[in-house]
Formats: C-alpha cells, structure tokens, sequence
C-alpha cells in the first residue's frame, strides 16, 4: 500500500503542480510574450488575485468615457487598504500604472505577473516589506477594450494591442493638468487622496532604431524641488541603473535626436510640462519614472525589461524608505513656505542649446538613401550591425520666463470649472464669505491668438502677451481664495500663471475673456470719430500715426472706427483682462482667512 499511495502522489503531484501555474498563468505567458491580456482578461485576473489574496484589495477608480470599470488594486503586507492606515504603518507608496496607452501593452502584462509573484506565489513578498502599492494595469481601459492587430503600426507585437486614446478620442497623457477628461477625474482623486511617493508609467516608444531594450526619463531638468532631482539622479537612478546592467537589459535615457531619425545629429532631453505623467507629478513633489521601452524589440523582451525596473525600482525604497519620506516632506515644507516666493518663479523652460556633454550611444549602423518614391530621405537601419557613436547629448535647460509668485490667488466664482479642478489637484481654497476690495495685480492680454486646429479637444492659444498692473479690485463673494502658503504651489502657479505652458489661459478655459461683447454702429461711430478728433488734435496724431504704420488698419473702416470706441467710456475694461487675481500683500490674505 506505501508504495502504491507513493506512486500514485509521483502521478498525481506533477498535474497538480502544472494546474496550480496554469491557473495564474498569464495571456502573455501563456502566449509566450505573443499576446497581451484583453480588457476582459485584465478585469477577471485583477478580481481573481484580490479573491485570493488578503494582501490585494480590488477598488473601482472610476469610470471611462465609454463608461468601463477602471480597476486599481492596492497590496499591502498586512492588507491595509486606506491612504491614513498605509500612512500610519510607515511604508511608502508606490503607483504604478500601465495602459495609459494600451497600445503599448508592456505595463499591463508586466503588472498582472508581478502583483501575483508578489501576492499570491510570494516570489517577490519581500518587495511588501516597507513598500505598499497601488497597480492600475490599464488606466485608458477605452483604449484597451478598441483592441487590434493594427493599432501601432511601428510596433513590433503583441499580435493585437489597444488604442492610445480613449471613447471620446482623448488622450490621457496630456490630460493631467487640465483634467478634461472623467479618467483623469478619477486619475486626480486617487492621487491626492494617496499622493504616492513614487510614480512609474509604462509606455512604449517611436523613432528610430537602436541597440537599447528600454528608455526613462524623469525631472531631473530643473523643474523640479532640488532635492527631489539631486535624489532621482544622484540615488535612484544609479541604483536601477546599476540593476539593469547586471541583468543585461541595455537602458539609457529618453532622449529624441536633434534631427528626427538620425541618431547621430546628436541626442537632446528635456523637461516635461505638467500635461504629461511624470511632468505633473514633479510638480507635485512627487519622483515619477516615465518607461518607454524601444517598439521595435520584441513585446517579450520590452515586457521583461519593464518588469525589471520596476522590481528594482520597489527594491531601492524598500532600502530607501526613509531617506525618500524625509526628502519629500522637506520639499513640501520648502515649497508651502514663504521664502518659496523670494525669488522669481521658473514657469517655462527652454533647452539649453550651447551646452551638450559627450555619451556613448549604443546605436545601429544605417544608411540614408534617397527615396526614388517620395523624393525624401529614407532611413535603412541595420540592427545586425550594433556600433557605439560617441555623441553630443543636450540636456540642459533653462527658464525662458519667469514670474513673481504672488501670497495668494483670487478667481471669481464665475469660472467654476477652474475653482472645481483645483481642488481635484489637492490645492486647499477657501471662500470669500462678502465682497472684499483687495490690492491685486492683474495682467492684460493682447493680440491674443488661438491654434486654428483641434488639440485634445480644445483650441489652444497661440500668442499668450500681457501686461501687467496693479489696483484696488472689488471681488465678489464666492470668490476662490488660493493661498500660495501650501504644499501644491507648483502645481497652482503651473495652472494660474498664463505663460505656463498648459496653463488653463492656454488650454482656453477663460477664452470668454477676449470677446467684444458690445459694437458700435459705424454710422454713429462716423459721428462721434469727428467730434473726438476735434477736440483732441493729439489723438489725431495717434491715429494718423497708426495709420501709416499699419497698412491693413488704414484700408479697415471697421477696425478703425472700433479703434475710436475703444477710446470712449463705452469700452468694456474687462476685455482681455484677465480676471485671476494675485494678492500681493501677506496681511491682506491674513485678513481673508480670519474672516
Ligand atoms: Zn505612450
């Protein structure tokens, strides 16, 4: 009997072996890296593992455009499950998010293997030690349900992938500032809600070709707290780094080529504006690693490489815990201080083109023939000839504007959508509770201008010119009172100060602003055009002036008899005035707050 009952364990435990695996087993394992879970796929897993895991909770973010689930899962050692809970336990957290661009499906397949190495075959439990985080496998859940073989046609597989942007044809990834979408609605709640210490997005990119698996960037350019950038660069990223060199996965920065697919015109890096992941999450004092692996590698070998970083990643703050908590808590303190607003604020950066260090590039060899189809340069690349160029990398850059940070902003209650998303980024606003007149100053645009086409559904502004002055305003009761004395001043100046670049004046949230709302008749402004030359020979100096030196003017009857009525009392003053406005004395917006 003792042999037959061995035997019979010898037969029965490799079965039982192989369908323990197989029942956790992956679209992309299970494929051998050739497929990518479905939507479908991604939802029954992500419940599947939160069933039988104590350590995973299974949340409903939100909901998409086209009304899917977007699920995030939170794991923590104990499974805790709640921002105040994690906090108190001391761990940091980690976000990590795949599918912002389901297209570019590595985060996907990476999260799904390692929430369940880390949860359910504990291969990574260790990874839970002082870290707690949250997964979204896919938060452009749109985009992975328009699932198809022919959605990145520069992609080299999975064999069907997702779209970049969701039911209404908006991409996330440029929604983060201006929140126009119900993904980054929810996106934003979550966020302030946990504000995790650490941020990946998972992404895949174009251009040309080369030698490396996978290419990060982080913020490391300027626009971030000191010593937030000095960590990423001088700790974190020489730790993954070094990782990522033992374990073979060739990893350099995220740079574009000065000329667009050639490599060796020299390698440029910069920073990112507050519409894209990593760019919005800097200016929260938040680290965010951005991962675009390289699209014509394998979806096997991009996959892998992206589950790496990110294990390394979570492997430096476990050791890093602390140190991390520490960092940020001084960057939030220096940035909610007063001494924050001494010197001008960098609120647009340029790269800075007279500055390149020399790198080792480890391209491929090409030839540029010229195209006997299109007349243009075409660029045959070689990857079975690897060569290393030594090459120019531009990656410096410098403020191109510069703003004085005022002690608080003001914005009447009639631009709710503005009021409603600061709140959405976590910035703390009180109320006027009666009509107060404040010394504030207030910019006016001119030659305002828009971009005739679309861009993420807006018409964006063009030329963003003011001037600015100071005055006694009287702003209405429900006025939102935005103290500069918080942690989120980046983020508030990012969206207040118009030469931002997504500032909200750009992205046309106050276009209202800069329509003429009242005309005059041109026989009645005939009339009075005359008697306003006769009574002022220098204004009959001025418009002659304007005449000669603006050909188009002279030649417009209109233009020129609006230009009388905007000298008359009829004019309205709040055209092109912009009506945020910025305290500027401390006492007055300590007053507003008593009250
Ligand atoms: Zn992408």
């Amino acid at each position: 009997m003792k042999i037959l009952k061995t035997l019979l364990i010898l037969l029965l435990f490799p079965a039982f072996v192989n369908a323990q695996q197989n029942s956790w087993t992956t679209t992309f394992e299970a494929s051998d890296g050739f497929k990518s879970a479905t939507y479908d796929e991604m939802i029954a897993y992500s419940k599947k593992l939160a069933e039988a895991s104590p350590l995973i909770s299974y949340e409903i973010m939100g909901y998409s455009a086209g009304g899917l689930e977007i699920p995030n899962l939170i794991i923590n050692k104990t499974g805790l499950s709640t921002p105040e809970e994690v906090r108190a336990s001391g761990d940091v957290v980690m976000l990590v998010e795949g599918g912002i661009h389901p297209g570019e499906a590595e985060g996907l397949d990476a999260i799904l293997m390692l929430m369940r190495n880390i949860a359910i075959t504990k291969e990574y439990e260790n990874l839970l030690d002082h870290v707690t985080f949250i997964f979204l496998p896919a938060f452009n859940v749109d985009g992975l349900k328009r699932i198809g073989p022919y959605n990145r046609i520069n992609q080299n597989g999975p064999e069907e992938m997702g779209w970049r942007t969701n039911a209404k044809n908006l991409n996330l990834n440029r929604d983060f500032l201006k929140g126009d979408t119900p993904e980054m609605h929810a996106w934003l709640k979550m966020y302030s809600n946990w504000l995790p210490d650490f941020f990946i997005d998972c992404h895949t990119t174009d251009g040309a070709d080369y030698q490396y698996v996978l290419t990060y960037a982080m913020e490391v350019f300027g626009t971030m707290d000191p010593m937030l950038t000095r960590w990423q660069e001088k700790e974190f990223l020489p730790y993954v780094q070094g990782k990522m060199n033992v374990a073979r996965q060739l990893m350099f920065p995220y740079v574009s080529f000065r000329r667009w697919h050639d490599p060796q015109s020299g390698l440029r890096s910069g920073p990112a504006p507050p519409r894209l992941s990593q760019g919005y999450t800097a200016i929260q004092n938040r680290p965010g690693l951005l991962i675009e692996t390289h699209m014509l590698k394998p979806h096997k070998q991009r996959t892998e490489a992206t589950y790496d970083l990110i294990v390394f990643s979570a492997e430096f703050l476990n050791k890093n815990t602390e140190r991390l908590k520490l960092i940020i808590r001084m960057a939030d303190e220096t940035t909610a201080d007063a001494t924050f607003r001494d010197r001008p604020f960098p609120i647009r950066w340029q790269r800075d083109d007279s500055d390149s260090t020399m790198v080792d590039f480890k391209g491929v060899e090409y030839d540029v023939v010229q195209s006997d189809l299109t007349g243009g340069k075409w660029f045959q690349y070689h990857p079975d000839k690897p060569i290393t160029f030594e090459l120019p990398w531009f990656n410096k850059s410098k403020p191109s504007v510069m703003v004085d940070l005022p002690e608080a902003y003001i914005i009447p209650p009639q631009w709710p959508e503005v009021i409603y998303r600061l709140a959405l980024h976590g910035i703390e606003v009180e109320y006027l509770e009666e009509d107060a007149a404040l010394w504030v100053e207030q910019y006016r645009f001119k030659d305002p201008s828009w971009s005739r086409n679309p861009y993420e559904g807006r018409h964006p502004m063009g030329n963003i010119e003011y001037e600015a002055s100071r005055d006694t305003v009287v702003f209405v009761k429900g006025s939102a009172v935005v103290d500069m004395n918080q942690r989120t001043a980046r983020v508030i100046a990012s969206i207040l100060e118009p030469s931002a670049p997504d500032s909200y004046v750009y992205w046309g949230f106050f276009d209202p602003i800069f329509e003429q709302k009242e005309y005059s008749e041109t026989y009645v402004m005939e009339g009075i055009a005359r008697e306003m030359l006769e009574a002022d020979p220098e204004l009959k100096a001025e418009f002659e002036k304007k005449k000669e030196e603006d050909p188009e003017f002279s030649k417009n009857q209109w233009g020129m008899l609006n230009w009388f009525y905007a000298r008359t009392p009829y004019w309205d003053n709040n055209l092109n005035l912009y009506p945020v406005g910025k305290i500027i004395e401390r006492h007055d917006v300590d007053a507003l707050m008593l009250e």
